[in-house]
């Protein structure tokens, strides 16, 4: 069987996310996603190392099953969300599908999304595992930042892994929309990670390097006074500058 071309992509961006050098992740840590067509999508499986996972290593489930979890009311024991998760798989799938597979199918689900990767920097972790860590990140600190990873991050506060988390991210997503009428490129989860969106692997794997570099700066500038910030007027004219997205498209390989 041929395979499909979004799931060779999202092996390889996987693999590459999961490379040790880039120190994005270790063991069975971070998990991705992408679309398949507008009626289902791949999810990592639980547990699976994303540095060698192949096609085996993803479940393939139908959307409107599992977004349902995120729009019921009704409070669900973790067996339940499991077994409704099973039951949403295109194919038997052997392996459990992520325990973020409900936040995964909504982030799909926006305007442009094809792509979810979600890692566990060190630097990144090291931020958002700080209390200081809303005010460190409340600016922009240098123009790259804007132009890999958009005007804003959205950043989520701790909230417990899976169907809260899901709720939780939604929420913040929603909220980062109605604020500045674009879909964000990065989300920051409390002492936990983050989440780089994109069109396709190159956007979500830029974005996830440029806040790795972000954080591992914005920690430095702790050693003299801490960050300056960027005015709001020179982050607007970064992020809309005609040169800096085509300098933009050309680094996340966009249409
Ligand atoms: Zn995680």
């Amino acid at each position: 069987m041929m395979t499909p071309k979004a799931l060779g992509e999202l092996v390889r961006m996987s693999q590459r996310l999961g490379d040790p050098t880039k120190e994005y992740l270790i063991l069975g840590e971070g998990n991705t996603s992408a679309q398949c067509d507008e009626e289902s999508f791949w999810v990592k499986a639980s547990g699976m190392e994303l540095a060698t996972i192949g096609e085996e290593g993803f479940c393939l489930l139908r959307f409107p099953a599992v977004l349902d979890l995120l729009m019921s009311g009704e409070p669900l024991s973790d067996d339940a969300i499991k077994e409704r998760l099973n039951g949403a798989s295109v194919h038997a799938c052997l392996l459990r599908p992520s325990v973020e597979t409900v936040l995964h199918a909504q982030l799909l689900n926006l305007p442009e999304v094809r792509f979810v990767a979600h890692t566990h920097p060190q630097s990144v972790l090291s931020l958002l595992c700080s209390k200081g860590v809303e005010q460190a990140i409340a600016g922009r600190i240098f123009p790259d930042e804007i132009v890999s990873c958009g005007i804003a991050p959205v950043f989520v506060p701790y909230t417990d892994p899976g169907l809260p988390l899901a709720k939780a991210v939604h929420e913040g997503v929603h909220a980062f929309i109605d604020q500045y009428g674009e879909r964000p490129k990065a989300i920051l989860m409390q002492n936990h990670g983050l989440i780089a969106l994109g069109e396709n692997p190159k956007e979500c794997e830029s974005v996830t390097a440029m806040w790795v570099k972000t954080a591992r700066v914005l920690i430095d500038t702790a050693a003299f006074g801490g960050p300056s910030f960027l005015s709001p007027e020179h982050v607007k004219r970064i992020h809309t500058r005609p040169d800096e997205e085509y300098r933009r498209k050309m680094i996340e390989g966009a249409s």
